[in-house]
């Protein structure tokens, strides 16, 4: 990302927008020339961070303001997911999911969810009761997204790589989707030049009527009475009220009244809420929720089956053992543990969809024997931490750089952990061990 200078010119039709809104006028333009805050959540069952926290954010649990932004990189915690940096505004996810009347195991989309901040904080507020599909359509961020929600560690989380459309095929799934749309992104002009440079007129109008597409297209795998949450981090009405106007006119869907924090403005016609920068200690973000009407009569929606398909060759006989409290799946040579409770539903997505992840992954199946996952380690309700090797801060540095070097410590694989938090795998052969912390994950700049 290129680095913000003040003095970086906003395109002009945009400031002249913006000064004849009333609804945004000036102060916005001040205020998105001044410095961007940083943020940070806590993973709820982590709970470790070596930052200076300035202020705790009033619209999400475990979440603070930091005086200025560290160098996440080289911190340990942050590969170990104790902490996802995220833009203060998308957090008030966390004040919305927990006004919705929702199921105790609720199945949830987050349908454009690269790289991973609204999956992280939906994940910690299901802890783990209900099912997450976090979908990306295009690859290379789905990868990210893989990592992202790996290091979170949560094992009810499903990840795709599908276009919006495929999701046709899960009818009436899911009882909350949110669609954090891809927008013109003047919610980024603070912190990056290069969304003021891409910025114009035309492209707010093709966004708005890509948003309008990808809200259709999805529009059927919501459960009748489940909820959209519709979001952008953007400030034109074209993408944020006039589309939910626009929603509300075309679906079968009522507008959910939402109690929103003081430091909140309310939308245009007041459809939505706004972080709006100079108002609201954040970079800008719009949020609003629609409820699709109970269209089936309720009688008839319980007593019927849902259709669930489950690839055939996945459970042949030999390719899973029933567990006491999961599913062990080999799943084209990786060993992964879906939850009894996820059972029918994960392998329902995945008879569907492109998965990235799902479920626990246990480990690989090698000629010589099962290697071992980062995912695993990575697991916080899974190992016994105690049976780590500690590394020290330099050592931890080196390790996620991708390193070797020597060791105490018993043989064969073992943990590493920084601050008795686990950090991925070792293959521990005496006098070095073979580094196993993914190829793709490993930190790349100087950490000297
Ligand atoms: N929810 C993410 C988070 O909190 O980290 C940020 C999502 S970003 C605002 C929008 C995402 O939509 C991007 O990852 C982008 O790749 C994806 N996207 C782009 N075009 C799309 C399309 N046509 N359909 C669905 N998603 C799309």
């Amino acid at each position: 990302m290129k680095q913000m200078t003040n003095s970086h010119p906003f395109p002009e039709a945009f400031k002249q927008r913006v000064e004849n809104d009333a609804f945004l006028g000036e102060q916005l333009l001040t205020a998105l020339n001044d410095t961007a805050p940083v943020s940070v959540r806590l993973h709820p069952l982590k709970q470790k961070a070596e930052l200076t926290f300035t202020e705790k954010i009033a619209w999400c649990e475990h979440a603070f303001y930091l005086n200025e932004r560290p160098s996440f990189t080289l911190d340990p915690l942050f590969h170990a997911g104790c902490y996802y940096p995220q833009e203060a505004g998308s957090m008030v996810l966390d004040t919305v999911l927990k006004q919705l009347n929702l199921p105790s195991q609720p199945s949830v989309l987050d349908l454009c969810a690269a790289p991973g901040g609204k999956s992280t904080l939906i994940a910690a507020f299901l802890n783990n009761n209900g099912l997450l599909v976090s979908n990306e359509v295009i690859q290379a961020r789905a990868r990210i997204l893989t990592e992202n929600t790996t290091k979170w560690g949560y094992t009810n989380t499903v990840v795709t790589n599908n276009d919006p459309k495929d999701f046709e095929r899960l009818n009436e799934f899911f009882d909350v989707i949110v669609v954090d749309a891809p927008c013109s992104g003047e919610g980024m002009f603070r912190k990056d030049i290069k969304a003021r440079e891409e910025w114009s007129e035309d492209n707010v109008q093709l966004c708005s009527s890509r948003q309008k597409r990808i809200v259709m297209d999805v529009w059927d795998s919501l459960k009748p009475g489940g909820y959209l949450i519709y979001s952008t981090c953007t400030f034109n009405s074209a993408e944020n009220e006039d589309n939910v106007a626009w929603y509300l006119n075309e679906l079968p869907a009522t507008y959910v009244q939402l109690k929103m924090p003081e430091e909140l403005v309310s939308g245009r016609n007041n459809i939505g809420h706004y972080c709006l920068p100079g108002k609201t200690i954040s970079e800008g973000f719009y949020i609003a929720v629609l409820q699709k009407e109970e269209t089936t009569p309720l009688r008839q929606r319980f007593t019927r089956k849902p259709l669930f398909k489950v690839q055939k060759d996945l459970l042949d006989a030999e390719n899973y053992v029933k567990l006491n409290e999961a599913l062990l799946l080999n799943w084209n040579d990786k060993l992964l543990l879906v939850p009894n409770q996820l059972e029918e539903k994960m392998l329902h997505v995945q008879a569907q969809m492109r998965i990235q992840k799902m479920g626990l992954m246990l480990g690989e199946i090698a000629k010589k024997g099962i290697i071992p996952s980062e995912e695993l380690a990575l697991n916080p309700t899974r190992l016994n931490r105690t049976s780590t090797i500690e590394l020290t801060e330099k050592e931890a540095l080196m390790y996620l750089h991708g390193d070797t070097f020597s060791l105490q410590g018993p043989q064969g694989f073992q943990i590493v952990s920084y601050k008795n938090e686990p950090l991925g795998w070792i293959k521990n052969i005496g006098n070095r061990f073979n580094n196993l912390f993914p190829k793709e994950w490993r930190i790349r700049m100087n950490i000297q």
